[in-house]
């Protein structure tokens, strides 16, 4: 079939029942940099307001940092606008290499080689490194980047229970026969916001002569006490065989993603790594961004500690309120309300409050565990959550839901 009038009412279709499961998307229009307070239009033509972000990755508020943006012009100056080629032929600049450096040196690894984003890197590893000989083993609750990288590798696939280390034991005993092993974990997990055991991981590495495969998008400049990511908080900085990692959140937010770890992993995703080879180079403003963000994270922890202080109060806020949220130590903090419908109401409600944070349900989290996922900035301060909180009071108490288990809430709306 054709795009003819059938096969338009196909996919008009399938967008209804988008729609009609109440699983639609609509995008918010902002119009002001990103940052704790932005300037939105919605729904698209509505009047542009104010409202307080508590839902970007913006973790070290560096996404509109005065230092990055001048960096980024100077950058933009010294180097051009983009380079018209991937790496290999005529995409490496002298930033380029010195940013793999630097980004090696601050999370403890060999070497490290760019992408163009996270989800690049993820994409390409798998197959450049693993063959039919080996098997990744895999957290279930690992980025869906990760699960697609797997997909397009020979290695065989496994699996074990979100971070149940027993079931990961036996998975590596299981696969004894095989030529690498390699388990494969989150740092932070996006949507639940914990950590991964990864001390108890590296040991199990060890023990069945495995490798370590991280992705640390949600850690890396703020997770462990000068910020370098999960290794760093667990005691296994320096241990890991290949960590991946994004510039899109904590590192100024704007594109770019690496494979960073043991010299010929990297060197193995540089030669055979589709992604790599096949996409255009990051643009030398980001570079030349994202080198200002590790000397600003590299001479301070002022940001971290802050990010580290805010997800803190802010939790205990939730909680004395009497909101269902999970426990953790990230700033990434799951305010849980189970149904779908609901989540969505929140999140409409909040919005109106001046409040901006997405609910979350079906497919991005398993059915029935639908929730507001509200992330923590530095460039929070504490007007800010204190204004959000009471926006969240006023909305849990419309929908009687303050003080409410997980039990009460999937009784009293279903999950
Ligand atoms: C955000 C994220 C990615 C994707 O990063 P991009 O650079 O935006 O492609 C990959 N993995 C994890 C765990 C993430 O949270």
């Amino acid at each position: 079939m054709a795009f003819n009038e059938a096969g338009r009412s196909w996919y008009q279709a399938e967008i209804q029942a988008i729609r009609a499961a109440g699983l639609f998307k609509d995008e918010r229009l902002i119009c002001s940099p990103q940052s704790a307070e932005i300037e939105v239009e919605f729904p698209a033509g509505a009047a542009v307001r104010k409202c307080i972000n508590i839902c970007a990755n913006n973790y070290l508020g560096l996404s509109s940092h005065p230092a990055v943006i001048r960096a980024a012009h100077a950058g933009l100056d010294a180097r051009g606008y983009g380079m018209s080629s991937v790496r290999f032929i005529c995409g490496t600049q002298d930033i380029h290499r010195q940013l793999e450096k630097r980004l090696s040196e601050f999370l403890g690894t060999e070497d490290t080689v760019l992408f163009p984003s996270c989800m690049d890197a993820n994409a390409g590893f798998f197959e450049a490194c693993l063959t039919e000989r080996d098997v990744a083993i895999a957290d279930r609750l690992v980025h869906a980047s990760i699960v697609d990288g797997m997909r397009l590798s020979k290695a065989i696939q496994d699996s074990y229970k979100h971070s149940d280390m027993g079931h990961l034991e036996e998975k590596l005993q299981e696969h004894q026969d095989k030529r690498f092993r390699m388990i494969v974990t989150d740092g932070v997990f996006s949507m639940d916001g914990d950590l991964a055991r990864l001390d108890e991981i590296v040991s199990l590495a060890e023990k069945y002569d495995a490798m370590v495969f991280l992705d640390d998008s949600h850690a890396t400049g703020f997770i462990g006490k000068t910020g370098r990511g999960t290794h760093e908080r667990c005691g296994v900085y320096g241990r890991i065989d290949a960590i991946t990692t994004t510039l899109g959140k904590a590192l100024g937010g704007a594109s770019g993603g690496c494979v960073s770890g043991r010299r010929e992993l990297v060197e193995m995703c540089r030669q055979r790594a589709r992604p790599f080879l096949f996409s255009n180079t990051v643009a030398p403003v980001i570079v030349a961004g994202a080198l200002q963000v590790l000397d600003l994270i590299s001479a301070s922890t002022e940001r971290r500690d802050k990010l580290e202080w805010n997800a803190a109060y802010w939790r205990g806020l939730l909680t004395e309120a009497g909101f269902d949220i999970k426990a953790g130590e990230s700033p990434i903090v799951p305010v849980m309300l189970y149904n779908a419908k609901l989540a969505q109401d929140f999140a409409r409600d909040l919005f109106t409050e001046g409040i901006y944070a997405v609910g979350f349900f079906f497919p991005v989290v398993p059915k029935g565990q639908a929730r507001i996922r509200t992330q923590l900035s530095a460039a929070h301060e504490k007007h800010h959550l204190d204004t959000a909180m009471a926006a969240f009071r006023k909305v849990g108490t419309k929908y009687g839901i303050l003080g409410l288990g997980r039990k009460e809430l999937i009784e009293k709306f279903g999950m």
